[in-house]
């Protein structure tokens, strides 16, 4: 997916289409997603043998990563008044560049 760096769009600031300079902001790695108890499990699944112990079916490694894509904002900042909004796109697998159009 590609991406123009410059988009004409509504700033809410100015109340009106200016343009913007476009920047992709990543969602950052988020810190304790699992419970004490889930990261337990998950490192006492890690490594070789069976990894079906404590009560529950085999994992595979590809199955304790549960999302394949990643939700992506673009930062737009006014050119006219240099305020910036977001704007969300929904999720991609890969990151998108920006063109210099
Ligand atoms: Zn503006």
């Amino acid at each position: 997916m590609k991406i123009p760096a410059v988009i004409r769009t509504f700033c809410p600031y100015c109340r009106k289409h200016t343009e913007h300079t476009v920047k992709i902001i990543e969602p950052s790695k988020q810190r304790r997603s699992l419970s004490k108890g889930q990261r337990r499990a998950e490192r006492r699944r890690k490594g070789h043998g069976n990894h079906g112990r404590y009560s529950k079916r085999a994992i595979s490694q590809w199955k304790l990563r549960t999302k394949t894509t990643k939700k992506i904002d673009l930062l737009l900042t006014c050119k006219e008044c240099g305020k910036s909004h977001h704007r969300s796109i929904k999720r991609v697998k890969k990151t998108p560049e920006i063109v210099k159009v």
